[in-house]
C-alpha cells in the first residue's frame, strides 16, 4: 500500500502541530488553537486563545487556565472538524478528563495518547485502544523494570500502613500530586480507619473532581479544621477570641489516627509540624526505583503510577496496529532504540498476526518481554542515563540503578 500519506503531525518548537488542521496538541507556547489532553500543568498551559478538551476535565481546566480563553469541550467519542481534520477525544485512563486525541484526514489516522495508563482507576474512564496509522505515545516509564501491580493491592498496603500507624497513635501523611494522584489515592482510602484531611492544593482538586461527579470519601481541609476548632474554642470562652488563643488551640488539636493527603512539596516544611508524631509515605511510579524513597526521606514508598508501564506500553503499541510509532516523554531514546533495532517491531507484528483484534486485551507477558531484552546484546536497561530526569525526582544519584523484581 504505497499511497501518499497526508502529514497529519509534525514536531515544532511550540509543540506537536497538525499543519492541515492548524492546531497544536498540548503546546508549550501560547497558540491560536490548542487541543489539550489533560489538566496537568505540563500539558495545559496558559495563554492560548482557544482550547479544545474533553468534558469530564472541564472544572480542572477552568481552574488551571485563564477564564478569558475560549473553551470547547467534547464528550469522549464525539467528533468535530478542525480545519478539515476530524478530531475526537478518547479516554486515556491517566486522570479525570484525560484524553487521547484521534485525528483523521483522507483516511489517514493518527492518535496522540498524551499521558495514559492501562490500569483501572476509580476516578476516571479506562484507556480505550484505538487503531491508527501513526501512534504517538508517551514513555515516562518506558523501561522493562517498570511493571505496576493492580490498584487493589496497592490500596490494601496503604490502608494497612494507615491502620498500623493509627494503632500507634500516629498521624499519616501521604504525598501525591495535587490533581490526579491525590484524588486517586483518596478513592482507595478506607474511611472507617479514621478521618481524612487534605492539604489546600489537594482539596481544590477534590472539589473539581466532585464537581465532575466523581465519588470520593469525605474530606476536610487541614486549614478548615483548624479554623473551625479555633472558632469553637472562641465561642466556648467569653466570646472574645484572641489570635493567641486561636493558635494555641490549633497547636493542641489531636491528629493521631488521621490521614492527611498532601502535596510532596509539603514534606519537611513547618506545615507538617502541627500533626505531632507522623508516619510519611510517597505514592509515585518512581518509588519503584530503589533509592528514590531514601532520597525523598519518607517512611514508606508506594508504587502507584498514573503513567503506562512497560508491558502496558508494549500492549498499547500492539493494539494500535500502527505502522509508525512516535515516542514522547521520558525514556524515549530507550524505547525508540528497542523499536528501531527491529527485533521488537518484528516481534510485535508476529504477535499481532497471531492474535485476533477481539482478543486485544490479551497481554504479552512481562517475563516474555523481559527475557527477550535480556537476550538482546548491547542492551543496558540498567544504565543510569536511561533513568528519568524528572523535575520532581532527581534519580541520577547513587542507588538509582534499577533492578527487576
Ligand atoms: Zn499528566
Ligand atoms: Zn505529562
Amino acid at each position: 500500500m504505497n499511497r501518499p500519506r497526508p502529514k497529519l503531525l509534525e514536531t515544532t518548537p511550540a509543540g506537536l502541530h497538525c499543519p492541515i488542521g492548524g492546531f497544536y496538541i498540548d503546546p508549550f507556547r501560547p497558540v491560536d488553537r490548542a487541543v489539550i489532553t489533560h489538566g496537568h500543568s505540563d500539558h495545559a498551559r496558559w495563554g492560548s486563545r482557544h482550547y479544545l478538551s474533553a468534558s469530564p476535565g472541564e472544572p480542572i481546566l477552568r481552574m488551571r487556565l485563564s477564564e478569558e480563553a475560549e473553551f470547547e469541550f467534547l464528550d469522549y467519542g464525539q467528533k468535530t472538524t478542525v480545519g478539515g481534520v476530524r478530531v475526537s477525544l478518547h479516554p486515556a485512563g491517566h486522570m479525570l478528563g484525560s484524553a487521547q486525541v484521534r485525528l483523521e484526514y483522507r483516511g489517514e489516522v493518527a492518535v496522540v495518547t498524551g499521558d495514559y495508563k492501562l490500569q483501572s482507576d476509580a476516578t476516571c474512564d479506562d484507556f480505550e485502544p484505538i487503531r491508527c496509522h501513526t501512534f504517538v505515545t508517551e514513555s515516562t516509564f518506558g523501561l522493562p523494570i517498570y511493571q505496576w501491580r493492580e490498584d487493589s493491592e496497592i490500596f490494601a498496603d496503604i490502608n494497612q500502613w494507615w491502620r498500623t500507624a493509627a494503632s500507634e497513635g500516629k498521624c499519616c501523611l501521604l504525598y501525591g500530586y495535587a490533581v490526579g494522584k491525590s484524588q486517586r489515592l483518596l478513592s482507595g482510602l478506607d474511611p472507617s480507619i479514621g478521618p481524612i484531611y487534605t492539604h489546600g492544593a489537594v482539596e481544590k482538586g477534590v472539589q473539581a473532581y466532585r464537581e465532575s461527579g466523581v465519588k470520593l470519601p469525605e474530606t476536610t481541609s487541614v486549614t478548615r479544621r483548624i479554623e473551625t476548632e479555633a472558632a469553637n474554642a472562641g465561642k466556648s470562652t467569653s466570646g472574645e477570641v484572641t489570635k493567641r488563643r486561636k493558635s494555641s488551640r490549633a497547636a493542641k488539636l489531636d491528629w493521631s489516627g488521621s490521614m492527611v493527603v498532601a502535596v510532596p512539596s509539603a514534606h519537611g516544611t513547618p506545615w507538617m509540624r502541627k500533626f505531632g508524631t507522623v508516619s510519611t509515605a510517597m505514592a509515585s511510579g518512581w518509588m519503584a526505583i530503589r533509592g528514590a524513597r531514601r532520597r525523598r526521606a519518607v517512611d514508606r514508598g508506594f508504587v502507584l503510577s498514573d503513567h503506562v508501564d512497560w508491558p502496558g506500553l508494549m500492549n498499547a503499541i500492539v493494539w494500535s496496529e500502527a505502522d509508525e510509532i512516535w515516542v514522547t516523554h521520558g525514556s524515549t531514546a530507550v524505547v525508540s532504540r528497542y523499536l528501531n533495532e527491529g527485533g521488537l517491531q518484528q516481534r510485535l507484528q508476529d504477535h499481532r498476526s497471531r492474535s485476533d483484534w477481539q482478543h486485544r486485551r490479551e497481554t504479552l507477558s512481562a517475563r516474555e518481554i523481559q527475557s527477550y531484552w535480556e537476550s538482546t546484546p548491547g542492551d543496558d536497561v540498567s544504565s543510569e542515563n536511561a533513568l528519568p530526569g524528572n523535575e520532581s525526582t532527581n534519580e541520577s544519584g547513587d542507588g538509582g540503578k534499577p533492578t527487576s523484581g
